[in-house]
């Protein structure tokens, strides 16, 4: 394994946890941060809320039966209509938390640099980069990886 390379792998899509290339996984892995067990309604603080479907690569939507709003698990935090699939922002998150400086990631991950000054600014602000820079730091240290399962 290469050492200079901060995930190494991350070209042949080798090594590389599942949360940095699998949108599905990437909603799954924030909703147990968001929602823990309960799920409620974020306009009435109601807990009787129907799952609807999912979309956008694993985002799930939902109804509040008391209130009848929609909302999803973005609805609310600085992922809700990002344009860039959350694994990658995931991994966005990930290189910036361990010091790749914004102007390599940004051709790394194939994203124009105004959008990712724009998001490493929204990412460090975010409330949310700690709690997610630690779970993604969890995902990589117990092998939940794409290519190399035990
Ligand atoms: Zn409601």
């Amino acid at each position: 394994m290469g050492e200079n390379e901060v995930i190494s792998g991350d070209r042949k899509g080798g090594a590389k946890p599942k949360a940095f290339s699998d949108d599905e996984h990437a909603w799954h892995l924030f909703r147990t941060l968001r929602w823990k067990d309960d799920i409620c309604c974020l306009y009435c603080e109601c807990d009787q809320v129907k799952r609807h479907s999912k979309r956008g690569g694993g985002i799930q939507y939902y109804r509040c039966k008391a209130c009848g709003k929609n909302f999803t698990d973005a609805t609310g935090t600085i992922f809700h209509r990002l344009r860039i699939p959350l694994s990658k922002v995931f991994y966005f998150a990930h290189l910036l938390n361990v010091g790749t400086p914004v102007n390599r990631i940004h051709k790394r991950l194939g994203i124009a640099k105004s959008a990712a000054f724009r998001l490493a600014k929204k990412l460090r602000t975010s409330s949310w980069y700690d709690e997610i820079t630690t779970l993604l730091e969890r995902e990589k240290a117990t092998g939940n990886i794409t290519a190399r399962q035990r």
